[in-house]
């Protein structure tokens, strides 16, 4: 269903965590990826990994100007942009009262602003090919209120509403946008924070358990590809049900 094979897709933050499998599940499914991530070590290993169709680029989502570079390189590697994965991202928690504007405004120039820079750079190329598919990657933090995410759950917020910016103003152009929300998922991220995979270890959620990058990235390629032909502004909680409500298991009259 999700076949890729006619796309070339750039994934931002892509050499590890959801990012790598999504680049996984795009190239599984016939895509030409560009993994561009910070982590050179860990980006040029999975590309090794993923063969023919896959390349490395070195990107700070937040410089402009290694955005610009990464879709150059993207274009001379495979001749054309079809999708961008805005993937990268930085997780932060702490009290709004004890958060600082410095912190603040980095985890939004990184979450939020590096999505933009994304966005814009890829727009002119689309248009050219006739269309394409672009995935913001929000969170949870970006459908509620989450306790201590001001910076990260604004910046998630953000990206909701650009995606639902970037959807209206892009829809004649055939350039569909979309916001994925993942629940807790365990990747490198939330395993440095103590997260454990297993049935029964996430209570939080109507399904009691943490999701797989996996399970995410299967949404995402949905997205890249002609199947979501009529989806855009959507926004997908891919999240055991975390983001319907409270926990609470009652039953009227028990
Ligand atoms: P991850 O394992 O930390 O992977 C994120 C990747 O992005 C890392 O390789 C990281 O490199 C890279 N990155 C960070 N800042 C960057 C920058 N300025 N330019 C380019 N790359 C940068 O995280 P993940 O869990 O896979 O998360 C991926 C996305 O999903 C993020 O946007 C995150 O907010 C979102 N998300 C995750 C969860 C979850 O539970 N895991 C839930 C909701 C939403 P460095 O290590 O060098 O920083």
């Amino acid at each position: 269903m999700n076949d890729l094979s006619t796309k070339t897709v750039l994934i931002t933050g892509g050499a590890r965590g959801i990012g790598a499998e999504v680049a996984r599940k795009a190239v599984a499914a016939g895509a030409r990826v560009v993994v561009a991530d910070l982590l050179e070590d860990e980006g040029k290993a999975l590309v090794a990994e993923l063969g023919d169709r896959a390349r490395f680029v070195r990107l700070d989502v937040t410089d402009e100007e290694a955005w610009q570079r990464a879709a150059d390189f993207t274009v001379a590697e495979f001749g054309r942009i079809d999708g961008l994965v805005n993937n990268a991202g930085i997780s932060t928690g702490m009290p709004l009262e004890t958060e600082t504007v410095e912190h603040f405004r980095q985890v939004l120039d990184i979450n939020l602003t590096g999505v933009f820079i994304g966005m814009r750079t890829v727009i002119p190329g689309m248009k050219e090919n006739g269309g394409g598919s672009i995935v913001n990657i929000s969170s949870a933090a970006g459908l509620m209120g989450l306790a201590l995410t001001s910076s990260y759950g604004a910046s998630k917020w953000g990206v909701r509403g650009l995606t639902k910016i970037g959807a209206v103003e892009l829809g004649t152009a055939r350039i569909r946008v979309n916001s994925v929300h993942p629940g807790m998922t365990y990747t490198p991220m939330t395993a440095q924070v103590g997260i454990e995979q297993g049935e029964g270890n996430y209570p939080n959620t109507p399904m009691g358990r943490v999701g797989e990058a996996s399970e995410i990235a299967d949404a995402v390629a949905y997205l890249l590809s002609d199947a979501a032909s009529y989806v855009t502004g959507a926004e997908l909680a891919v999240d055991g049900g975390w983001t319907t409500g409270p926990t609470v298991k009652y039953v009227m009259g028990q």
